[in-house]
Formats: structure tokens, sequence, C-alpha cells
């Protein structure tokens, strides 16, 4: 196990100790209705209670990569059987706790315990956790987390639209400008999206499935090269998907959003400032190109 100045109690404002100076992070990782669930050591704080593998978050780290590293020095589970969905902050102030929601890349990857911390790691079925005896944190957590591992957050991206709200040149090569943005949003989306553009009550990031719609000359882009080789400490990322629409990109758009089942639909949002196309629309969130840009520039940077 890695020690790092931040491996350290913290006198909390709220009167309790907690573990990490910068923090401290957790892995939930879903599959088919189970969730991976640590049995704490008696020597750990709490010992003898079930909860999620995760400890202190170290220095220059996210909050996911340090959720992802526990989890590994925890379980063995490789950073690259995770798919990331959201996250869930609980603040105190002088500290805090991010848990990271994430669904298993391959079926049910094997997990075992490998450090003093763990008396045992297992799935556990979803309808049987709340009968264990729980850490009392992720027993207060437990009921938000299983509600939003339901959600199905999706972003759909109007790309003529938000190609078209900078005037940078991008009706001389439309297939070009397509093909950065979705570089573009392809690197940004591995940050995490603001969970407020989904409706995901209770989350602060979430890692949507993603369309861009692109139409006429731009329907040329290149496609963003897929993770499917990527290497094994880095997270599962989704890679956005390309809707080269038929005929117009707002009936791809409108028919995509008709169509989709309710859990996707109700936590679906779509960026465009077509004010027709978001009257086809309507009942879906809609964001405006420049609220879009600016994240993509804040996540890239
Ligand atoms: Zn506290």
């Amino acid at each position: 196990m890695t020690r790092d100045v931040n491996d350290a109690w913290v006198e909390c404002a709220c009167g309790a100790r907690h573990w990490g100076r910068q923090g401290a992070a957790g892995l939930a990782l879903a599959d088919e209705g189970a969730l991976v669930l640590q049995h704490r050591s008696a020597r750990s704080h709490h010992g003898g209670t079930w909860g999620l593998p995760g400890g202190a978050v170290q220095h220059g780290e996210s909050s996911l990569a340090a959720a992802l590293r526990e989890a590994q020095e925890e379980t063995s589970l490789p950073p690259s059987a995770a798919r990331p969905h959201a996250t869930i902050v609980l603040d105190h102030g002088t500290w805090r706790y991010t848990t990271v929601l994430a669904h298993a890349s391959v079926p049910r990857p094997r997990v075992r315990p490998v450090d003093w911390e763990s008396d045992d790691v297992a799935w556990v079925a979803q309808e049987e956790i709340a009968e264990r005896e729980l850490l009392p944190a992720f027993a207060d957590a437990w009921p938000t987390i299983r509600r939003l591992l339901q959600a199905r957050p999706l972003l759909v991206v109007d790309a003529a639209n938000v190609v078209g709200s900078v005037p940078d040149g991008w009706w001389r090569d439309r297939a070009g400008a397509a093909t950065r943005l979705l570089a573009s949003i392809r690197s940004a989306s591995r940050g995490g999206f603001p969970a407020a553009w989904f409706a995901l009550e209770g989350a602060v990031l979430a890692w949507p499935r993603i369309v861009v719609v692109l139409e006429g000359a731009a329907r040329g882009a290149c496609e963003p090269a897929t993770d499917d080789t990527a290497p094994t400490h880095r997270p599962a990322f989704r890679t956005p998907q390309v809707l080269r629409a038929e005929r117009d990109g707002d009936t791809a758009v409108a028919d995509l959003l008709g169509g989709l089942p309710p859990l996707e639909r109700e936590h679906a949002a779509l960026v465009t400032a077509d004010r027709g196309l978001r009257a086809r629309t309507a009942g879906t969130r809609h964001l405006g190109p420049g609220t879009f840009r600016s994240a993509l520039r804040t996540l890239e940077g």
C-alpha cells in the first residue's frame, strides 16, 4: 500500500475524526444487481462492518483516481474494470468523502482481499446489503447510491448548432470542425459532466452516454478512436457515439429522444439553442452551446 502525508486523521468541524487530510474517496462498483463490498478487518475503524473499498485522497489526485487506486489496493480490481457513472460528495467543510459510482465494464470482475484492511471483499446482492452490519456512513448513503445506479444519464449534442455558435471559419470545413468537436467532447467527458444537467438528484458529477448528431457535410467527420485497447490502469470510459443523420439532424435528434426507455428519457439533456428543435423536443432538458463549450474548456484544461 502506498503511503502519503495525506494518510492521516482529520479532527473535523463535525466533532468526528475522519481519515484523509485531503478527504477520502470510495468505489461503489455495480454489476447485475450486486455491489462490491469490503468486510472491514477488526483492526480498522468500524472493524467488522461492511462498506465500500476506499481511502485517503493523495496529493494531486482526483477523487475518481483515488477511489480506483484504493479499490485496486484493497480488492485487486484493475481500474479498467470500472466504467465511471456518477459521484456523490459528503462535504463537512473541513473534510469530504466522494463516492464514485461505477458499472463493471466486464461481467463480475473478480475481487479478493489483498491487504490488512479487509477480512473479505465480495460481490453482494443489492437486496441483501441492508441486512448486513454496515459501516454507518455507507448505510446512510446506500439508498442514494442504489437510486443513482438505476439512472441512465444521456447527453445528446446537436453538433451543427454547437459548431455554428462560434464564427471560427467552420463553414469552410464542416467535417473538420465536427471532428474537432468530437475530439474535444471525448477528452472532456473523461472528467465527468455536472450531474445537475441530467437531473441526477444527490450526485455531483455524471458520466453519461453521449450521442453526437451530425448532419450534411459534417457527416464526414472522423470518429474518436474507441478505448477498447486502453491500459488497465485507466477506467473504462465510454466513447461518445456518433449518429450520422440520414436526413436532417433535427429529425434524427427528435427520433432518438422520442424512442428512449423511461430511465434514460428522464435523465436526458440536449445541447442546442435551435428554437425549432427545442420546441420539437419539449420535455427534455436543454443546454445552450455556450454553457456546453465552457464546460468542455474547463474539463479539458
Ligand atoms: Zn466531519
